[in-house]
Parts: C-alpha cells; sequence; structure tokens
C-alpha cells in the first residue's frame, strides 16, 4: 500500500510500540497525519526502569519518561491525545471510537500493549500490580524505607523485584506457587538463583493465596503456607495482550490471544496493523508464531508497523524472547527454546560451569551456561546465571541463534578474548565443545 499526502494514521497506545511506530510513520510520509490515541497519562516511558525506581536507584519517576510529550508533538509533528481510550474499531467505516471522540484512518496501528493478570483472589484494593507510571507512583507512594513487601508470583518480574526491592533494603517475601523460579528456566538454573536470593529474600514455595485483606494499614495475606503481613503488597501473576478491541473487530489472534500479523505487522484486516506486546510474531527456532512481551521486540516491531503503515518496506524476522535480569549483582539470562519447552522438543542440553575472566585475574566468578540443541546440531536455546559477562555472552548466543547456528558455529565464533573479560576458552566455546562431543 502506497502512502499519499493527507493519509491519516492513527496509533492506539503510547507504549514503546506505539511512540516508534508512530515516530516511523512520520519519518516515512511527513505529510502524512499521525494521532497517537493513549488511554494513560504518559507516553513513551519505560516500564522496565520501574522495579529501579521502586529500589530507589532511579530518583523520580519523570527519569523514566524517554522524552517529554512535546518531542514527539513539536519536534516530530505528532498528535498525541493522552486520557483517551480508544473503545472501538469499525473496520468496514476506518474508523476508531474513543473517550475523546472519533478517529478516521486509512491506516492503524494497534500497540495496545498487555496488562496484568489478577486471579480473583488478589482482586483487591489492597493489592498492587505493576504496569503503568500511575501504578509505579502509587507504589512507591506506600512504601516507607524497609517496609516488608510482600511480592505474589516467582516469574519473571517477582524474581526481579524481589531482588531489586531487598538490594533497596526492603524486607522481602516471595509467594511462589511451586518449588521453581521462572518457569522459562531449567530446573538446575531455577535452583542457582533460588540460591542466589537465598537468606535475602523470604521465599514461600508450593505457596498459594487465598486472601489479602487490609488490617489496620498493614495487610494480611492468608496462604496455604499461613499469614503473610506486609505493608504493601505487589502480584506479579502475569500479563495478557490487550487485543480484546481487535478482536472484537473480527481480527485475527492467537491462541495466547495476541493479534496475528505477518513479518511486515498487518494483521488479518487490510490496512491494520499490530506492534509491541499486543502482537504476535515468528518464533525463530520453532517458525510457529511466539508471543514475546519484551521492550525490545516492542520497539521494532513498532518501527516496522510504522514503516510499512506510511508506505514504506520493512519486515520483523521474528524473535526468540531474549530476557535479561539481574539478581543481587548476578546476571540472569535465557533465549530461544529454553528448561521444559526445549526437552519437549527433542532437544539435548549440557550444563558447563566455567569462570568468568581467566583463572588468574581477580575477580573471577563462576558462570553457569546451559545450551540446548536439536539432534541434528543447530542451537535451540541457551540459559545463563553468573558473574559480569554472563549477559553478553547470552545475547551474542541469541545473535547466532536466530541465523539458525548449529554448535560449531558458536565453536568457531571469533569472540574476542581478553583476561579481563574471559578466559581463553570461553563458556559459551566450552559448552559448544562439551555438546558436540556427546
Ligand atoms: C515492571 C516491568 C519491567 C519490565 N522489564 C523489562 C525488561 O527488563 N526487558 C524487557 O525487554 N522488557 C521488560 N518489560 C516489558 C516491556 O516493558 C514491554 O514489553 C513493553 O513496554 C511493551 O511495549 P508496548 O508499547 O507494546 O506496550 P505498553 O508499554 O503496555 O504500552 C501500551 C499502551 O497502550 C495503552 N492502551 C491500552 N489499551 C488502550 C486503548 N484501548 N486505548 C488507548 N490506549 C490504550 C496503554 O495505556 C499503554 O500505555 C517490563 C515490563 C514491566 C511491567
Amino acid at each position: 500500500m502506497k502512502a499519499y499526502t493527507g493519509m491519516r494514521i492513527v496509533v492506539v497506545g503510547g507504549g514503546a510500540a506505539g511512540m516508534a511506530a508512530a515516530s516511523k510513520a512520520k519519518r516515512v510520509s511527513p505529510h502524512a497525519s499521525v494521532t497517537v490515541l493513549e488511554a494513560g497519562r504518559f507516553v513513551s516511558y519505560a516500564e522496565c526502569g520501574m522495579p529501579y525506581y521502586l529500589q530507589g536507584i532511579v530518583k523520580d519517576l519523570e527519569d523514566l519518561l524517554h522524552y517529554p510529550v512535546t518531542e514527539f508533538t513539536q519536534r516530530r509533528g505528532i498528535d498525541v491525545r493522552t486520557g483517551c481510550r480508544v473503545t472501538e474499531i469499525d473496520t468496514g467505516k476506518q474508523v476508531v471510537k474513543s473517550q475523546c471522540g472519533d478517529f478516521p484512518y486509512d491506516r492503524l496501528i494497534i500497540a495496545s500493549g498487555a496488562s496484568p493478570v489478577l486471579p480473583p483472589e488478589l482482586s483487591s484494593p489492597d493489592v498492587h500490580t505493576l504496569r503503568s507510571m500511575e501504578e509505579a507512583s502509587s507504589i512507591k507512594a506506600s512504601m516507607r524505607p524497609g517496609s516488608e513487601v510482600a511480592i505474589v508470583g516467582g516469574g519473571v518480574l517477582g524474581t526481579e523485584l524481589a531482588s531489586a526491592l531487598s538490594e533497596g533494603g526492603f524486607r522481602v517475601t516471595l509467594v511462589v506457587r511451586k518449588h521453581r523460579l521462572i518457569s522459562a528456566l531449567s530446573e538446575e538454573v531455577s535452583a542457582l538463583v533460588a540460591a542466589e536470593m537465598e537468606g535475602r529474600v523470604k521465599i514461600l514455595w508450593d505457596t498459594t493465596v487465598a486472601s489479602v485483606e487490609g488490617k489496620g494499614g498493614q495487610k494480611l495475606l492468608e496462604t496455604s503456607s499461613g499469614q503473610v503481613r506486609a505493608d504493601v503488597v505487589i502480584a506479579a501473576t502475569g500479563v495478557r495482550p490487550n487485543s480484546r478491541i481487535a478482536s472484537d473487530a473480527g481480527i485475527q489472534t492467537t491462541g495466547s490471544g495476541a493479534i496475528r500479523v505477518d513479518e511486515r505487522c498487518l494483521t488479518s484486516e487490510p490496512g491494520v496493523y499490530a506492534a509491541g506486546d499486543v502482537a504476535a510474531c515468528r518464533d525463530l527456532v520453532t517458525g510457529d508464531y511466539g508471543w514475546f512481551p519484551l521492550a525490545q521486540v516492542s520497539n521494532k516491531m513498532g518501527r516496522v508497523a510504522g514503516a510499512n503503515a506510511a508506505g514504506g518496506e520493512m519486515s520483523f524476522p521474528g524473535a526468540l524472547g531474549t530476557t535479561l535480569i539481574r539478581i543481587f549483582g548476578k546476571e540472569l539470562g535465557f533465549t530461544g527454546l529454553t528448561g521444559q519447552r526445549a526437552r519437549d522438543a527433542g532437544c539435548k542440553s549440557v550444563h558447563i560451569t566455567a569462570g568468568s575472566r581467566a583463572n588468574y585475574y581477580p575477580g573471577r566468578e563462576n558462570v553457569d551456561f546451559v545450551l540446548h540443541y536439536f539432534p541434528d546440531g543447530r542451537v535451540a536455546g541457551a540459559e545463563v546465571f553468573g558473574g559480569p559477562g554472563s549477559a553478553w555472552r547470552l545475547n551474542a548466543v541469541a545473535g547466532l541463534i536466530s541465523r539458525g547456528s548449529r554448535l560449531e558455529d558458536l565453536f568457531f565464533a571469533d569472540f574476542g578474548y581478553s583476561p579481563p573479560f574471559g578466559p581463553v576458552w570461553d563458556p559459551i566455546v566450552i559448552a559448544a565443545s562439551v555438546a558436540m562431543r556427546e
């Protein structure tokens, strides 16, 4: 579809994907009118920085704004409407209906993100979720130095938050439904993460919450492991895509509820694109649709959707779901098929422990590296946990997996070497070498 002067591009959502899409659309087609409709008060904010704002490393909530709104309105010529929730998409008439009126469009980009999922027992005014700037601000307002914080959920967000808040001087209880942190990890890496948390975070394993009640300023959690008292309760019990307005309009979604898009980020409806956490894209390992609600994926999908909506040509190849988390100064990461998913796909795995630096160089720490690979030698995924440099190793492997690399490619990849950065046989190379011998 080619762009034309006066083309109207409407973007639903002003998060990472929406603002990347709007900015790119305006660059590709400067004469198009680009309007962003955002339900909240803020656009272009860093959700990923919120745990560090609550910890106290990031001092002001405003520091989490990537750009002031005037950057978009005055410098980039984008019409940004905040406090403007879209309630309906009429694809026949090409109009979106919102709290601030109807907006006709020639091209529509849905970038409405995802929202926390709360089980009924946690649906209480005494329980916070962490997604929007408003929620971050409300949690911060209820915290005092040394407050007791109960976090429900041992996934990526719950684990990251527990570590960050504990480092910030808060007394943290983490309530975990199973005996396992972060289900994407293999048992051994999950156990290493748990060992790192031990003594700094109180973890209640195999525990479910029955109810949460306010009791004289404190909150009382009734759990299967007994009562827990806390000043602040945060639920980190998962997210789901905000795709309802799309599915109501007949736009196709996948099993995860995310909007199905092709590599141009085009939905099943001509002229309607989707990007970011609301959309599903190609899983680079399996080739199926995958849902990767991550910032780097959202920004890139947004850019691709914006370019194509404005008449340009750009493709989003897909993603691996590469995730990095800091746990008490250690670096944790995983990418591609890992843990149980790797086993279910028939992958083999090797787990090695090696040094982060040359063995004579001070500050050497362990790096645990798990490599998952198909029986034909194609690398399927990796997990890493350890000292400084673990994150770059994971990213290096992610780059290779996304190109369909095999064990030999990892072994022979020309990673640089110097004693402060790693041993001459890097953990990645050792893992590939061990796997090649299996
Ligand atoms: C606490 C936290 C930490 C995170 N840390 C990391 C990290 O370290 N690394 C990483 O890769 N990812 C991280 N993520 C995930 C990352 O933040 C998201 O993947 C990314 O922000 C998604 O961008 P998005 O634009 O698709 O969605 P969102 O950022 O959710 O933006 C969607 C916007 O759409 C608006 N909206 C929704 N419905 C409507 C409607 N009907 N009408 C108008 N507007 C609407 C919403 O108000 C919202 O502002 C983190 C997320 C959280 C919550």
